[in-house]
């Protein structure tokens, strides 16, 4: 399995709840690093550019102000298959259908406000860490 990176990103319900740690603790026990960090607050037209393939969507609007309702932390992880794992560590889009003991069962408020967001591809990854991310920031431990 290769080793690969992907993007992270703890949306402002979760840390709004104080749970950045037990989220964090989900990846390093599953075998995945963090090798970027960042916390920021997105401007509603910052989250429109990095949710841009989800225009014209009914959710759309919605889903923006939603990302920019409070601060996020940003991070990259690398491991292997790193794409997928970090997709089943998160679990289905809308908690009522997410994996007893994903992230999201545990945490996740409704489809909208659902702790995480997680890069869906090895392409959709590069891109979504190069909207964070500059290569300096970024410390790989293989
Ligand atoms: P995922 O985050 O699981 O990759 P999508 O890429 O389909 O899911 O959607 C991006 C985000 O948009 C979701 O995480 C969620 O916050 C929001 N979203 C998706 N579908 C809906 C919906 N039907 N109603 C409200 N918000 C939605
Ligand atoms: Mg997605």
């Amino acid at each position: 399995m290769a080793i690969e990176r992907t993007l992270s990103i703890i949306k402002p319900d979760a840390v709004g709840k104080n749970v950045i740690g037990d989220i964090i603790r989900r990846f390093e026990e599953n075998g995945l690093s963090v090798i970027g960090t960042r916390m920021t607050h997105l401007s509603a037209a910052e989250a429109g550019r990095f949710y841009a393939v989800h225009e014209g969507r009914p959710f759309y609007n919605d889903l923006c102000a939603f990302m920019s309702s409070g601060p996020i932390l940003a991070m990259v992880l690398e491991g292997k298959n790193a794409v997928k794992l970090n997709r089943q560590l998160m679990g289905a889009t809308n908690p009522k259908e997410a994996e007893a003991g994903s992230i999201r069962a545990d945490h996740a408020d409704s489809i909208e406000a659902n702790a995480v967001h997680g890069s869906d591809s090895l392409d959709n990854a590069a891109i979504e860490i190069a909207f964070f991310f500059a290569d300096l920031d970024l410390h790989s431990r293989r």
